[in-house]
């Protein structure tokens, strides 16, 4: 019998959205006056969101558009993000919510939709736009407590909002979502949601409830939507989706049953494909498209096939 070992999968898959260079330094949240140090170091910089949409440079290769703090109003909902590495000095990053009429006056900047930003940028910075949205997002969300309805304030350089009231403290959501690629022999299911575009199919999904596990969440959301019976289940990897503010979890379901029964509520149509048929999708050539290589979904197909 060969020994257990933890680590005898392949290396981990890149992940669109993933690999920030950010230092989150979360012992510095806690210390109001570090906070303060660090706001008015000369190196320190705000990526602005407009109505959650990043405000980047214009040109060929857009970048985020790095704002001083003089270029913020004071009154922004402004939060940490990080220290940058330290062959770049550890440099100071926040995200504040502004509108980014002078950004884009005065330093040529453009907002763009932050969805369409991360698939820009990629390299890491994308996942500074993802932290960033994600958490100003829920502040946005989350003025008012949910244990009493009294008003809540920021604290912990945006990771807590406390409330002023009964002094319950709320934390920024992260919601589970499972997605699966259902694999039996040489096919796997793909499906499409009614609002996908044309021609598009990509992994079932859906968000894990209260009370069960990551894998039964697979084999739950497998047989509702599709009739697809669940063996095993293998994790592959996990992507922040913060839209508004999803843990994608990926993982491969080994089926047990071809015979697929449409839950019409939840997809259009699922179908079985072989490999040839997902190569000639994520190579754009086939005659339905994968998603891009920023989802995860894109993740577990290529993962599937290589
Ligand atoms: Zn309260």
């Amino acid at each position: 019998m060969t020994e257990f070992s933890p680590f005898a999968t392949p290396d981990q898959p890149w992940v669109g959205l993933t690999g920030s260079p950010l230092d989150r330094a979360d012992h510095l949240r806690r210390d109001p006056g570090a906070m303060v140090a660090l706001r008015s170091r000369p190196d320190a910089r705000w990526l602005v969101l407009d109505q959650l949409k990043p405000v980047l440079t214009k040109g060929e290769h857009p970048d985020i558009l790095w704002a001083y703090r003089s270029d913020v109003p004071h009154d922004a909902t402004s939060v940490f993000l990080g220290l940058m590495p330290d062959n770049q000095g550890g440099a100071p990053r926040f995200a504040a919510s502004a509108p980014a009429t002078d950004l884009v006056e005065d330093f040529g900047g453009q907002v763009v939709d932050a969805r369409a930003a991360a698939a820009i940028l990629g390299d890491g910075r994308a996942e500074i736009i993802a932290q960033a949205r994600s958490l100003i997002d829920w502040h946005a969300r989350h003025q008012f407590c949910a244990v009493c309805g009294g008003k809540t304030v920021m604290n912990k350089a945006g990771y807590a909002r406390s409330c002023q009231a009964c002094g319950a403290e709320h934390f920024p959501r992260t919601d589970p979502v499972v997605i699966m690629l259902a694999v039996k022999g040489e096919h796997a299911l793909v499906g499409r949601q009614p609002n996908f575009p044309k021609r598009f199919f990509s992994a079932l999904a859906g968000f894990v409830e209260p009370g069960e596990s990551l894998e039964e969440a697979v084999a739950r959301e497998l047989y509702e939507e599709a009739g697809i019976r669940t063996a095993r289940v293998r994790y592959l990897a996990s992507q922040p989706w913060p839209f508004p503010s999803s843990l994608m979890i990926a993982a491969f379901a080994e089926a047990t049953n071809l015979d697929i029964i449409l839950d019409a509520d939840e997809l259009e149509e699922a179908r079985w494909v072989t490999k040839d048929e997902v190569r000639a999708a994520l190579a754009g050539t086939g005659d339905w498209l994968a998603p891009p290589p920023m989802a995860i979904a894109h993740t577990l197909l290529k993962a599937w096939v290589s």
